[in-house]
């Protein structure tokens, strides 16, 4: 059996999930948007019960939440259609320089569009420095996006701090917490957040369905992204993926309630790989701050080994080197790139996403194949290869 140890790129549906959601395929497939009849009504109250689940777990209210069909859509959503609503009063944006490609192209359409982009740096542990992202907003700037916790490296941003600036400064901040969700806790209000990006599959809910959070006090506009028949309040048309998101609403209940134990057992598998690596060969370095991290995330170097060739050689363990965005283009990853690691380092980086339904044995199964398959790699390597005459 391959084990699964990619948690940061989509999780397994869970099973008490898919059970919510079955029903709403054949039985209760009523369309939320139909007045007339039970089998909308039924629709829609389920919808409406996921809707105040996922609030619930934000710390936001459920008429704050707007469905969409995943967070590539609704980090569109935000950063454009902010952008777009307040683009009369102001044409500055501000990001960072380890987003998802979701908000960076989307902050790249603005700027052909006539917008003006900050990226502001992060340092070599992947950490935003709150003081730059104050220094970068002007009399002009609209919005500033921040992602809560990153895809690649785990590290988690001092959001709190930027709150309060881009509240002092009265500027929209978006974050996609995407992967944070469910994992950490997350609070809209201590966080002082306009905006926020969420996803289903990253959570052990069903691929395809997210969410946007949109502040009511003070409000957060919106231009629509996609017109049609006024759902979602006129925020984002199209019939509502039932099933999708009654098991949205399933898996934000159940990861709120199991983060307290949850996310102490993944951290102390992650320490646990990340010492049976680290102790049973050199040269391997963490990228991105230990402390500043989530639980289950470990993205290692392992100097003069090529990441590619280490996946390959760990068949049946599904893990990611460099970045699983742009691995199809073989470009070392923006985010370890940004973070100051050398390119040849960056090719060497495998990341571990290590999720709910990974267990012990599982984790010294892949500490020791990673320890073999890297050792034996790196002997073959004409840079460590003891010299021939
Ligand atoms: C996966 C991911 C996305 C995209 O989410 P989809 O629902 O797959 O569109 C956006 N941001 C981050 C940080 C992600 O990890």
């Amino acid at each position: 059996m391959p084990i699964y140890m990619d948690c940061h790129s989509t999780t397994p549906v869970d099973p008490r999930v898919l059970e919510a959601m079955l029903p709403f395929f054949t039985e209760t497939f009523g369309n939320a948007a139909s007045k007339s009849h039970s089998f909308g009504w039924k629709a829609e109250e389920a919808v409406e019960e996921a809707r105040e689940r996922v609030a619930r777990l934000i710390g936001a209210t459920a008429r704050e939440i707007v469905w969409t069909s995943g967070a590539t859509e609704s980090d569109n959503l935000a950063v454009k259609g902010a952008a777009r609503f307040h683009g009369a009063k102001g044409r500055h944006l501000v990001t960072t320089a380890i987003e998802h490609k979701a908000v960076l192209d989307s902050l790249a359409a603005l700027a052909r569009e006539g917008f003006e982009v900050t990226i502001v740096p992060v340092d070599g542990e992947g950490i935003v420095d709150p003081e730059v992202v104050r220094r970068a907003i002007r009399p002009d700037t609209v919005l500033v996006s921040v992602m809560h916790a990153n895809n690649e490296v785990g590290t988690i941003q001092p959001l709190e701090e930027i709150g309060r600036i881009t509240r002092e400064k009265g500027v929209l901040l978006h974050t996609d917490a995407v992967q944070s969700l469910g994992r950490i806790p997350f609070d809209v209000e201590a966080l002082n957040a306009d905006l926020v990006s969420l996803s289903a599959h990253k959570m052990y809910g069903p691929k395809g369905v997210g969410a946007l959070y949109v502040r009511r006090r003070p409000r957060a506009r919106l231009v629509a992204q996609i017109d049609g028949g006024g759902h979602e309040r006129g925020y984002r048309s199209g019939t509502l993926n039932v099933p999708g998101i009654v098991g949205f609403g399933r898996a934000a209940e159940l990861s709120q309630a199991e983060m307290a134990t949850e996310a102490p057992r993944l951290l102390a598998l992650r320490e646990r790989l990340r010492r049976a690596i680290q102790s049973g060969m050199d040269r391997v370095t963490v990228n991105g701050s230990l402390t500043h991290r989530l639980p289950g995330n470990l993205n290692l170097s392992f100097a003069h080994v090529e990441g590619e060739a280490l996946l390959i050689a760990m068949r049946g363990v599904a893990v990611s080197s460099g970045s699983a965005c742009t691995s199809a283009s073989l470009e070392p990853s923006y985010v370890l790139r940004a973070m100051g690691v050398s390119d040849e380092l960056a090719h060497s980086s495998i990341r571990f996403g290590i999720g709910r339904f990974n267990t012990e044995e599982e984790v010294d199964h892949v500490g020791r194949l990673v320890v073999e398959k890297a050792t034996r790699l790196r002997e073959m390597s004409p840079l460590t290869a003891p010299a021939t005459e």
